[in-house]
């Protein structure tokens, strides 16, 4: 099997300080690899140097068979990797709907967005977003009202209306009830059905619940690689997480 995602021995180096040591992962079609580690591992490094928001030093980056390395951001959103960050990145006054049709591939800006015309094709697109986030009731409300959990589904429909063939997220669980941690889950398992989907994480629960794979970043390097029982079992892991 081809993968879509193809990482190279990549390292990033800030002021001489290396947070990625060569780090080489590969992700499959509408595969959900999972990445955990200690803080300061490097995860949230990894995502941002595959889309170039932080400076790839050495190594490579292939998505669909083509180079992207240190490609500009923008470009690589275009060719399909959607990347979710920490902070809820919502138009609080807007209403569920109206987030979403801002986000989708072809806008431009604000005032395009919600004067042009809702043509069936965007409609039926948001409301295709609207069931995967499992937020259909909630189509008219404003995000200010919603729960802190239901604004990060928001932002992973506001990444997924731009269909992207991969989707980057960091910690989408950060914050939320075990209740919405699980729901986060079947959305995310939801969206494996035509998305390949990276995910940082730290809730082991969420880990084994979505996992098909996981890797293990430690100290800017990859430190296992596995199924959820290999990893459980792992010395090397097992070391690192409970400092034996
Ligand atoms: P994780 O997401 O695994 O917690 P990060 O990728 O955020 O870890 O950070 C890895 C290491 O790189 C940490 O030691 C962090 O302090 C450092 N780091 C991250 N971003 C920067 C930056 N922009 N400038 C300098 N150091 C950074
Ligand atoms: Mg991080």
């Amino acid at each position: 099997m081809k993968p879509i995602l193809s990482v190279k021995d990549l390292q990033v180096v800030f002021s001489g300080f290396k947070a990625l040591k060569g780090v080489t992962l590969e992700v499959g079609d509408r595969e959900i690899v999972t990445i955990i580690g200690p803080n300061g591992a490097g995860k949230s490094t990894l995502l941002d140097a595959i889309v170039s928001k932080s400076p790839v030093a050495a190594g490579k980056v292939y998505f669909q068979g083509k180079n992207i390395t240190n490609k500009n951001p923008y470009e690589i959103a275009r060719m399909g990797i959607g990347r979710k960050f920490q902070n809820p990145n919502v138009y609080n006054e807007l209403t569920v709907f109206e987030n979403l049709l801002l986000s989708l591939k072809g806008d431009h800006g604000i005032f395009d967005s919600i004067t042009a015309k809702l043509t069936k094709k965007k409609r039926d697109k948001i409301i295709d977003v609207l069931e995967i986030i499992g937020l259909l009731n909630y189509a008219a409300t404003p995000v200010a009202s919603l729960s802190h959990g239901q604004k990060q589904w928001v932002e992973i429909g506001m990444v997924i209306a731009q269909d992207p063939t991969l989707v980057l997220l960091d910690e989408p669980t950060a914050g939320m009830t075990p209740e919405e941690t699980h729901a986060t889950g079947e959305i995310i398992k939801s969206l494996a059905q035509n998305h390949s989907v990276v995910a940082i994480e730290h809730d082991m629960e969420f880990v084994k619940q979505i996992a098909e794979r996981i890797i293990v970043l430690h100290q800017g390097e990859k430190l296992a690689e596995g199924s959820v029982q290999e990893i459980q079992n792992n010395p090397q892991v097992i070391e690192v997480y409970l400092g034996r």
